[in-house]
């Protein structure tokens, strides 16, 4: 005879497999989707054990279908006055515990899938800040590379002309992501405002300092990565002093986790953008990547202008060859698969963090928790920024400016505090250490209890 623990476990596992199965035959096409699902579910077997009172309610079919996906034309004019096209997204995916909220991403990769993958981690990763924010994402397929400044401020404005009925600072709070940061925010913010006809400067955030922008809000996924690392060297007796570390992207996650990483006595050696990679054994000149990238907008490869010495190597995956002992992947999703993560094992890396969303595939996770890396996965490493446009939110809506400090060490406790929570649920669940199930948990337990809360919906 079975023990009623057993039937429990078995109740369980059967409940999950038939939501992903059924999710697997409707969104077949959907691979980012299934990917982003099936790093969570398998999480999850523990809590529905737990808690059959979720099977009862059916809170996974529920949570893996976002509330709405708006989908829209975005036309705009180019310089020679032709007529352009491209598909506009927002996917509204849940708002059990604050208003839906997450960026617009413009690439020319977007599509239902990513968008959908992006939004629903958002969900766990924004209840996970312990602050009143729902999970969404948007953006287009537009590609802002090679577009002129008046190019990318028609497309913000013709993107908002379409958006502006379905957001608001109490229902649906846009921020930037690849491709969007302070300038492209504020070109869909004034076009929100002109609409509107009035100043709600809670309706996005990442907005410029200064005009209803947070201090600190431009460095805090890259700050919040590194303070989230510290707390995971901490616990081994671990620091980043005099640690090699290897960043992958030269964007804006990835320029301020280099500036922090190196604040706290790191040495980076090696960053990238799309079309290769840059080694600097000396390390990486923080001075001449800012010029290259914010000032500029240029390649990578302009490094060796500064810096002849320094090694360029065109295509980008090769960078997890560099032996480190930290490695983080803060470009863009599924850029670390099994066979880059056997190569940093094989180099002794000792910690991989994800400033990108999703970056590490399955097997590439599984590798790492298999051969004691540490791993921060990017769920609880990157919420550093939708925590500080949370506190963006604040300010705006308190009619409020905090200095840089105060919003630092705001965003500092924070990483701490989904530290402490990750890793307490991965204990409380049996998984000691294993941070992706202490992560997953911590985060979907809210939502659930929160789904529970407000009764069929
Ligand atoms: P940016 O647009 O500022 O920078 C993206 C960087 O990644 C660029 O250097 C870009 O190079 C590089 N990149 C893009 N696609 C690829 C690719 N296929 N292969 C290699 N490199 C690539 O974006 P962010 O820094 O804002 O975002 C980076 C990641 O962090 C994304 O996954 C995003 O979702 C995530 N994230 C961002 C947050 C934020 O606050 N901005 C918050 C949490 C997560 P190139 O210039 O050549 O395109």
């Amino acid at each position: 005879m079975t023990s009623p623990v057993v039937n429990a476990k078995s109740e369980a596992q059967t409940y999950i497999d038939s939501v992903f199965e059924e999710l697997k035959y409707k969104y077949a096409h959907q691979k980012e989707f299934l990917q982003a699902v099936e790093e969570i579910f398998i999480s999850l077997v523990p809590v529905f054990e737990q808690h059959p009172e979720y099977i009862r309610h059916n809170i996974l079919s529920r949570v893996v279908e976002p509330d709405r996906i708006i989908t829209f034309r975005v036309t705009w004019q180019d310089d020679q006055n032709n007529v352009q096209v491209n598909r506009g997204y927002r996917v509204q995916f849940n708002n059990v515990v604050g208003p839906y909220k997450g960026g617009l991403r413009l690439h020319p990769t977007v599509n239902e899938s990513i968008m959908k993958f992006l939004a629903f981690e958002q969900i766990f990763k924004n209840s996970l800040t312990g602050l009143p924010i729902g999970g969404a994402k948007g953006g287009s397929d537009f590609d802002p590379k090679g577009k002129s400044n008046s190019e990318i401020m028609r497309f913000c404005q013709a993107f908002m002309t379409e958006l502006y009925r379905y957001i608001g600072p109490d229902v649906d709070v846009p921020a930037g992501d690849i491709g969007v940061g302070g300038r492209e925010i504020g070109y869909l913010y004034g076009q929100y405002k002109r609409i509107r006809g009035a100043h709600e400067a809670g309706v996005l955030t990442g907005k410029q300092p200064g005009y209803g922008g947070s201090l600190a809000r431009k460095e805090a996924t890259g700050y919040g990565l590194v303070y989230f690392v510290e707390e995971m060297l901490q616990d081994v007796n671990q620091s980043f002093l005099n640690k090699n570390v290897v960043v992958s992207g030269s964007g804006n996650v990835a320029i301020y986790a280099i500036e922090k990483a190196q604040h706290f006595g790191a040495k980076v050696v090696a960053c990238s953008d799309s079309n290769g990679y840059i080694y600097d054994p000396e390390g990486i000149d923080l001075k001449v990547l800012k010029e290259i990238k914010e000032l500029n907008g240029d390649r990578i490869s302009t490094y060796l202008n500064y810096h002849p010495t320094a090694i360029y190597t065109e295509g980008c995956n090769g960078i997890w060859s560099i032996p480190c002992d930290i490695a983080l992947p803060c470009a863009t999703q599924n850029e670390i698969d099994g066979e880059a993560a056997r190569t940093l094992i094989a180099n002794g890396v000792k910690v991989v963090a994800e400033g990108a969303n999703m970056p590490s595939n399955l097997e590439a996770i599984n590798e790492f928790l298999n051969h004691g890396v540490l791993f921060g996965p990017a769920k609880a490493a990157n919420a550093g920024g939708v925590a500080t446009s949370a506190l963006e939110m604040a300010q705006n809506s308190g009619r409020d400016y905090w200095s840089f400090n105060e919003v630092d060490e705001k965003l500092h406790g924070i990483m701490k505090s989904i530290y402490v929570q990750s890793k307490k649920a991965a204990e409380d669940y049996g998984f000691a250490g294993n941070l992706v199930v202490g992560s997953n948990i911590a985060g979907f337990v809210k939502v659930a209890n929160g789904m529970l809360n407000e009764g069929v919906n």
